[in-house]
């Protein structure tokens, strides 16, 4: 169980606000954010729910909810809220600090996350055959995602061989910008 201490003083609250700084303490509960999220099925909470548990600090219920792994970024909740909290990037600072923690059920997570940092730093863009061949997936699960890979090439949405960026220098320069090794 790795359930990490932390000072009484410290809040989610505060925490989150070193990293994505966003006026959470204005949330109304409206709902707005929840209402309008297209990943809203699949997730433990809801958005409006995150933020909720957030703000009393049920920071266990917060970081073991998948919603912050599977929200998509697609910024719906955050252009919908009336009080202008950016959802989207509160998510984003649950990611860390759930990836900073190492939270138990987030160990699968975490690996996925990494290669696909190491394979955006090697090519300096996505290459998804090969993340498919570095997720941690069972055998069942690949074989499952064999008719969408097929598709995906027949279509010609995914290439056999990985394509570079011209300037991965740039890339290298972004990775060591945000602090990733
Ligand atoms: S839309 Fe904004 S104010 Fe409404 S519940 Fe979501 S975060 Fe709170
Ligand atoms: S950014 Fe995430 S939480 Fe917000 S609407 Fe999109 S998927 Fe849902």
């Amino acid at each position: 169980m790795a359930t990490t201490e932390v000072s009484a003083e410290r809040t989610l609250v505060s925490e989150l606000k070193e990293i994505a700084d966003t006026p959470i303490t204005r949330c109304y509960q409206c709902g707005k954010c929840s209402a309008g999220c297209p990943m809203a099925e699949e997730m433990d909470l809801l958005p409006h729910q995150v933020i909720h548990s957030i703000l009393i600090d049920r920071r266990d219920r917060v970081l073991t909810a998948n919603t912050p792994w599977i929200c998509a970024s697609c910024l719906m909740c955050s252009a919908r809220c009336p009080m202008d909290i950016d959802i989207a990037v509160v998510m984003d600072g649950l990611r860390q600090i759930s990836f900073r923690e190492r939270r138990p059920g987030q160990k699968d997570i975490a690996k996925f996350h990494d290669r696909f940092l190491r394979i955006i730093r090697l090519f300096g863009r996505a290459f998804e055959p090969m993340l498919v061949m570095v997720t941690p997936l069972g055998l069942r699960e690949r074989i499952k995602q064999l008719p969408l890979g097929a598709m995906l090439f027949l279509k010609g949405r995914m290439p056999l061989l990985p394509h570079r960026v011209k300037n991965r220098a740039n890339v290298s320069a972004l990775f060591k910008e945000s602090g990733l090794k």
